[in-house]
């Protein structure tokens, strides 16, 4: 069957993508160039931080509540959020207009209850730091486990997991149709590019908005 999408990728972009699309209804295919969680991929990881500290971005922080709460509710069928809450620190007091200062002042505004670490020199932290706050809403997740997770969950959706390799978008009158592997050409009615640092080899067009490329 013709795919409605064709993912190329199975980051935790990719994968995350296809089981949305999935749930909306639609057929999709994803391809991964290795086994997921492919070592290659910035998603595969012993551990990565979740956290809702974005500076004085408010729409991302919004974005990392609701996230906070499904990482929650995602435990009960697979734990893998450790909500040990997350510590900035900083050589000096925070300053104004710093990334911690911002995070500190909105992420107060929205009511989390951080704890200032002001004058809390810790030998803990080799006395490198001052200033700084703890937020005990974030932690880590194992996320390569967190991609392995979410491959089993696209596969029990019906997404078709294919192993190989995109060479080239394929497009025809300006419309997209499909990619090119070496096994040949994959049809698709939607391509969704998401082969994170990749990604501009597949979509040229994205190579002066400073995507780093790399080996191999
Ligand atoms: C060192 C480091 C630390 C980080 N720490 C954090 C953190 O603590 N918290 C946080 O939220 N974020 C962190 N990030 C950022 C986060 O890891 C990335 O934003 C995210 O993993 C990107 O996911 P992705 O799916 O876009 O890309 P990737 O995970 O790189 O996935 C891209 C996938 O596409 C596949 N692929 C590429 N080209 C092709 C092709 N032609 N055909 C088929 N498949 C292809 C690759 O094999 C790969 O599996 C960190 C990143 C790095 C590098």
């Amino acid at each position: 069957m013709l795919p409605d999408v064709l993912v190329v990728g199975g980051g935790v972009f990719g994968f995350t993508a296809a089981l949305a699309l999935r749930g909306r209804g639609h057929a999709v295919t994803l391809i991964e160039r290795g086994p997921p969680p492919n070592p290659e991929a910035s998603s595969t990881d012993i551990s990565k931080i979740i956290r809702a500290d974005y500076g004085a971005d408010a729409e991302y922080t919004a974005w990392m509540e609701d996230a906070l709460e499904g990482w929650r509710a995602w435990n009960d069928e697979a734990p893998l959020f450790h909500e040990t809450g997350v510590t900035f620190a900083t050589r000096g007091p925070m300053a104004e207009g710093s990334f911690e200062l911002d995070s500190f002042r909105l992420l107060m505004s929205r009511g989390f209850p951080l704890e200032r670490l002001h004058g809390r020199r810790s030998a803990a932290w080799g006395g490198t730091f001052d200033d700084g706050y703890f937020n005990p809403r974030g932690g880590w997740a194992p996320s390569g486990r967190v991609v392995a997770h979410l491959a089993r969950r696209a596969i029990e959706a019906g997404v078709v997991v294919r192993d190989g390799s995109a060479r080239a978008v394929l497009a025809e009158g300006g419309c997209v149709t499909g990619i090119e592997t070496g096994a040949g050409r994959l049809p698709a009615g939607a391509v969704l590019v998401a082969a994170g640092a990749w990604s501009a080899k597949l979509v040229p067009a994205l190579a002066p908005r400073s995507v780093w490329s790399v080996s191999p």
